[in-house]
């Protein structure tokens, strides 16, 4: 998953990504409000990490960003402030969960995992697509009842691709999401055809279908 955390205190923003990280997680670091804006006016993200009191404004008008942008990361706030109104405010104007600090970041794992799979997968821990069935929990893959073993980037690929099957996807696009916003500053794209020229071979190893298209030029769909 890629994340953007918004806090301002540098060792617990340090410390959330460092944990995530360990996962294969792309995290991406603000410590402003304005900094968050800038982030999310170029690129997307699977789920926001919002603190609610930043030095140049509060979180709330990152959630407004999101809701006149018809966004749709999740987000939990994480916020020292513990207030009722404040977690109901969040909540209703688009926050999924909200956490208070201090925390376990096991609990903030839980509750990030179980926030993206509620709002991208519906809450299923298993995602279908045709004969292909990944289990999210256990990150595997079967195909035609046959399990396949990706590496990280290539599961992380494929469940890219399926949240966004049917769609044309850019190069860059898919770069970003899988490396980090950093990654947009290379000229090309290209190395990103290696993972994905390996997962097509894999898949069809099991299957006759190719669902991976090249779209010249552009980038790649996943489609029936
Ligand atoms: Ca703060």
């Amino acid at each position: 998953m890629k994340f953007l955390i918004i806090e301002d205190e540098q060792e617990l923003r340090e410390i959330i990504a460092n944990y995530l990280n360990e996962d294969g997680n792309i995290c991406e670091c603000c410590d402003s409000l304005r900094s968050a804006i800038d982030k999310l006016s170029i690129y997307e993200y699977d789920c926001i990490l919002l603190d609610i009191g930043l030095p140049d404004g509060d979180g709330f008008t990152v959630l407004e960003y999101l809701r006149v942008n018809k966004r749709t990361e999740a987000v939990l706030i994480i916020s020292a402030r513990n207030s009722l109104d404040d977690k109901l405010k969040g909540l209703n104007i688009g926050a999924d969960d909200y956490l208070t600090k201090p925390f376990h970041l096991a609990e903030l794992k839980a509750r990030v995992v179980a926030i993206y799979r509620r709002k991208v997968f519906n809450s299923n821990s298993t995602l279908i697509f045709n004969e292909i069935v990944i289990n999210l929990p256990g990150r595997s893959v079967e195909v035609n009842h046959k399990p396949i073993i990706l590496t990280r980037k290539e599961y992380d690929m494929l469940l890219y691709f399926i949240a966004n099957k049917g769609k044309v996807i850019a190069k860059n696009a898919i770069a970003v999401h899988l490396w980090g916003d950093e990654i947009d500053m290379h000229d090309n794209f290209d190395f990103i055809y290696t993972h994905i020229k390996n997962l097509r071979k894999k898949l069809l190893e099991v299957t006759t279908n190719d669902y991976l298209k090249s779209i010249y030029g552009i980038g790649y769909k996943f489609s029936a």
